[in-house]
């Protein structure tokens, strides 16, 4: 590779939203914070738009014509191409059951309608810190859990195990300080970069997913009552 200055990559972020000024607002506010913006009006150009750009955050509306927004983020995560990318679910402020449902289904985050352009940002800007590759030393085990932080795969007891960047950050944060509890107030802060009332139910579901994709491990994590969560200290940690 060649050394000088290189120019700095623009993270490239996919809006799938049928009414244009919502998408075109929203474009807008990306392309003005350093990121490229790309749109698609409806759920099958979303997909066909994500597969073929690979971009590293979709921002997908629920209330989508045609392929509604939970059939799109189900083909997403069917997707190799798009398995693994984050994406933010917008929503409007009376469907609770929906963000809920998302959440459940394996979104990263969502936002609710109308939302202000720096509430916008500071969601994707988080979403995207947790994506991130880590430098340094590349996987980290504990007991029977291995986390490669290059390539954010996960294995449970050398079984590939598919987490989305949210749970792979939430079970490393916990794995890292195996043996000790972690408030709520910490994940929250660690891992989604906030926190809220709101959000202590996003941790309860992303952690209730987390339990589920361990099986019969899913007792390593443990509920500590009015602080957080502990990750049971394994021998080998
Ligand atoms: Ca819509």
């Amino acid at each position: 590779m060649e050394d000088g200055i290189l120019e700095p990559i623009m993270q490239k972020i996919l809006i799938v939203e049928d009414e244009p000024d919502v998408a075109e607002l929203v474009a807008f506010n990306l392309n003005r914070s350093g990121y490229t913006a790309i749109i698609a009006h409806d759920g099958l150009s979303g997909l066909d738009t994500a597969w073929a750009e690979e971009p590293d955050l979709i921002l997908l509306d629920l209330m989508l014509p045609g392929k509604d927004g939970f059939s799109v983020f189900k083909e997403l995560r069917r997707d190799t191409r798009t398995s693994r990318t984050p994406v933010i679910m917008l929503t409007a402020r009376a469907q609770t059951e929906d963000r809920i449902q998302g959440l459940e289904a394996g979104a990263d985050d969502y936002l609710t309608k109308p939302f202000s352009p720096k509430e916008l940002i500071l969601r994707v800007q988080s979403v995207l810190r947790r994506s991130e590759k880590t430098p340094g030393k590349v996987t980290f085990d504990c007991g029977p859990l291995r986390f490669d932080k290059n390539s954010l795969k996960f294995f449970l007891a050398n079984q590939e195990v598919d987490l989305t960047a949210t749970e792979f950050k939430l079970l490393l944060y916990l794995s890292e300080r195996a043996g000790t509890p972690q408030t709520r107030h910490d994940l929250l802060r660690h891992v989604w970069g906030y926190s809220d009332d709101v959000h202590s139910r996003t941790l309860d579901t992303h952690m209730k997913r987390v339990r589920k994709k361990l099986g019969d491990q899913a007792g390593m994590v443990e509920t500590v009552r009015g602080v957080g969560y502990c990750l049971r200290q394994p021998d080998q940690c």
